[in-house]
Order: C-alpha cells, then sequence, then structure tokens
C-alpha cells in the first residue's frame, strides 16, 4: 500500500426527511445563498422543503447553474455574493450544482486577474465560502470531496482543494424518485467508472481499498438495472444504495494509498466539450476501450475484477478478461448508455479534434503510471468507434 493522508470532514445527513437539519447545520447568523439548477427541485417538492428548514434564516437564491456548468453562468452569481455579502452558500442539486458552488465558492475570495485561472493554470484555492450540499442525483461524490469541473468555452476543466468540500451533506434517496430513467443511468454509470479509475490500475497490495471497491461495484451492478425496472424503481432501500455507494465511490476513501489512473475521465471530458455528450456516457464509451489497450499494464488487476467482481474463472488468462470487459460493456448496455462512438455518431475523421483537445489541456501523460501519451489516446479512441 502506497502513504496516503486521508481526512473526510464532510457531516452526512442521510435518510429521509433529513433536509430539515439545514435549519441547524447552517448558523442562524450567516447570510446564505441557495443556488440551483433548471428547476426540478421546484416539481419535485425538495425546493419547498429547503424552504422551510430555512425559514429562520436570511437567505438569496441563484439559479440556473446547467448541466455542465459554466464560468459564465457562475460568474453571474458573483454579482449576488458581493452585494448582499454572502457568507455560506447552500448547493441544492446533482454534481453540476454543487461543482458550480464550489467555483463561487472560490472565486468568491479569488485575488488574482481571473477566477478561472483556479483551473487554466491550476492557481491554488486560498480562500473561500463554506458551503453544504442537499444532493438530488447520486453519480459525482461531488457532495463530499474538494473537486469541481467546470466548462468555459467548450473547455471542460477540473480543480480540486479541501476548502471547497461542502462541510456537510444530505442524503434523501427519496428526493431520488423523480430522476428520470437517464439520470438515473448516467449517475449509476459514473460512479461505477470513478470506483475504476481507482481500483483497476496495479496491484499495490491495498487490500481494503480493493475489497470496498469490489463491493461498491457488486453494489452498483446489483442494485443499478433496478433502478430502472418498473417493479423495483419505486424502491427506496434500492436508491439508499445507489446514493451510498456513489457517495464512497469518491469520497476519499477508496482511493487512499493506491494508485489512480482518471484517463478515462480525461479523455471523456473532451468527448462533453466537443460534442456535448453526457459526462457518463462519454465514460461508458471510453472505459471498454481502455481497458482493452491497457491490458498489458492493467492485467493483474484485469484478472482480480474478473474473479471477484464477476466471478468469471474459466478459461485461460485473456479469455478471462475478454470476458469481464464484455460484461462491463452488457452492464452498461443494461443501464441503457453507449459503448461505442459510432453510438453517439462519431467517426474517424473526429478523432483528430479530440487529441488536439487533449494536448491543448495538457492531458499528455495520463493514467496511473502517467504513460498513456496522445498516441496511445487515439489508440483508445480508435477502439471505441
Ligand atoms: P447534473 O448535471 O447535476 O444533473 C443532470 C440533470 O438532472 C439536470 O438537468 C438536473 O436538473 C436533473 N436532476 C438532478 N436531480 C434531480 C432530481 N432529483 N429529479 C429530477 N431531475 C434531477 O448531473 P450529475 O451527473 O450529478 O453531475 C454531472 C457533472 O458533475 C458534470 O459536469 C461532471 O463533469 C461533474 N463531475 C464532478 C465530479 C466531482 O467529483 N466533483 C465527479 C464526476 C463528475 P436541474 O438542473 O433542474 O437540477
Ligand atoms: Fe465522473
Amino acid at each position: 500500500m502506497l502513504n496516503f493522508n486521508f481526512q473526510n470532514t464532510t457531516h452526512i445527513h442521510f435518510g429521509s426527511k433529513q433536509i430539515q437539519v439545514l435549519s441547524t447545520e447552517i448558523p442562524l447568523k450567516a447570510k446564505v445563498l441557495v443556488v440551483y439548477g433548471g428547476g426540478s427541485i421546484k416539481s419535485n417538492g425538495v425546493y419547498d422543503q429547503v424552504v422551510d428548514a430555512l425559514s429562520n434564516h436570511t437567505w438569496f437564491e441563484f439559479s440556473g447553474i446547467e448541466p455542465n456548468p459554466t464560468y459564465d453562468t457562475l460568474m453571474k452569481a458573483q454579482a449576488i455574493i458581493e452585494k448582499h455579502n454572502i457568507d455560506y452558500i447552500l448547493a441544492v442539486g446533482g454534481g453540476s450544482v454543487i461543482d458550480g458552488a464550489k467555483f463561487i465558492a472560490a472565486a468568491a475570495h479569488y485575488q488574482g486577474e481571473d477566477p478561472w485561472n483556479i483551473l487554466a493554470k491550476q492557481e491554488p484555492v486560498t480562500k473561500a465560502v463554506p458551503l453544504g450540499a442537499v444532493l438530488t442525483l447520486p453519480a459525482t461524490g461531488s457532495e463530499s470531496n474538494g473537486n469541481s469541473v467546470v466548462t468555459r468555452d467548450g473547455n471542460k476543466l477540473p480543480f480540486s482543494s479541501p476548502l471547497v468540500r461542502p462541510l456537510f451533506a444530505v442524503l434523501d434517496p427519496n428526493v431520488t424518485l423523480s430522476l428520470s430513467d437517464r439520470q438515473i443511468s448516467n449517475g449509476v454509470v459514473d460512479a461505477f467508472v470513478h470506483i475504476i479509475e481507482q481500483y483497476l490500475t496495479y496491484d499495490v497490495n491495498g487490500k481494503v481499498q480493493d475489497r470496498f471497491s469490489e463491493g461498491l461495484l457488486q453494489t452498483l451492478i446489483e442494485e443499478g438495472p433496478k433502478a430502472l425496472q418498473p417493479e423495483t424503481k419505486e424502491d427506496v432501500d434500492v436508491r439508499a444504495n445507489i446514493m451510498w455507494s456513489a457517495t464512497m465511490a469518491l469520497n476519499g476513501l477508496i482511493g487512499a494509498g493506491v494508485p489512480q489512473d482518471w484517463s478515462t475521465h480525461m479523455i471523456g471530458h473532451e468527448l462533453t466539450g466537443a460534442f456535448n455528450i453526457d459526462h457518463a456516457r462519454t465514460l461508458s464509451i471510453v472505459l471498454p476501450a481502455v481497458m482493452k489497450v491497457r491490458k498489458e499494464q492493467k492485467r493483474a488487476k484485469l484478472l482480480q475484477y474478473a474473479k471477484r467482481v464477476w466471478q468469471v474463472e474459466s478459461g485461460d488468462e485473456n479469455e478471462r478478461i475478454d470476458q469481464a470487459i464484455k460484461l462491463t460493456e452488457q452492464f452498461f448496455i443494461q443501464m441503457q448508455v453507449p459503448t461505442r462512438l459510432s453510438d453517439v455518431d462519431i467517426s474517424e475523421s473526429d478523432i483528430d479534434l479530440l487529441i488536439a483537445r487533449l494536448e491543448s489541456h495538457g492531458m499528455i501523460a495520463l493514467g496511473e503510471q502517467g504513460d498513456i501519451s496522445l498516441a496511445i489516446s487515439r489508440k483508445i479512441l480508435t477502439q471505441a468507434l
């Protein structure tokens, strides 16, 4: 196992009716900016629950944070922060709203030329407005990590700081019942790939992390399809298991002390930036190709994955690995997401553009070994056609 530091300070409030804890979790003297997306929280009753819980607080609101939040939209929130001396941000929504809130929180105290440099130049965040989250879409883990992804002019870039980790997160699985099938699928697949990025690398004898990862992967494989099937889609226990898996997938625990890949995400970000494909749907296309192209580098872990996650035990090594990759693709198909670039009308002639974008974003040495060059990314994209 590698050396690691691990601290996760987000206070999780999990279960039915937990939104009411906002009344005590956010200091009464705070001036709160509630940020949300396109209005799903108004039609599913979450907004009303938040308003009830904040009845003794002073609060303002900013809506319209879009999926794959943009710099331009988020900068509009800065004016409200300044005007009302906001000193607490409450994000109510999915990963986009929470990621957007993190950027707003960091940008509010940014001293340099342009807060975009927090992403473009990876300038460190030195201070941020404290924030909390009410999660409505289990997927990203953003509710208890310090990561955020923001898009400007089609450039989708990440930043990370412990200062933007939510102080608390409310996870009520009931609020996920209003999600469309597409968003459920996206969430399950995103969480699945987050686990894979931290698990499917090379062996460093991180037995605890491996067992946690394998348990989470198996839970998503079991519960994910149930959230799409008519007989089980209203089952709150199914939603609860998906929600907690997605949080555990990216709260730092399973990634502590083990190598991490993230090449699927970095290549996927270019597909979203260039072609506006849903985040999770880029991952379901790229991951099988990464597994195939990186088979030798990931051999030991692919064999472990085949055996422990998919119970594949027969055949020689290559057959077992191929079978595990096939089962992964079948799981994605069962979750109703694409597994090929051709499924989303992207062809060989688009690969040059994607490679140029990777290069312009400095994504030239990806993967757990930093050895996925642009040439190998090209192989991965070609494999994904
Ligand atoms: P999302 O973009 O936050 O939300 C997608 C859609 O789902 C929105 O239209 C939203 O509507 C709707 N929605 C959310 N909750 C709903 C509910 N309970 N009922 C009905 N509709 C609901 O999706 P996401 O997958 O959570 O976030 C994706 C973003 O997170 C991407 O930008 C991705 O790059 C980023 N990401 C971040 C991390 C991280 O660690 N921070 C990790 C991976 C990915 P409204 O707009 O009306 O709310
Ligand atoms: Fe993701």
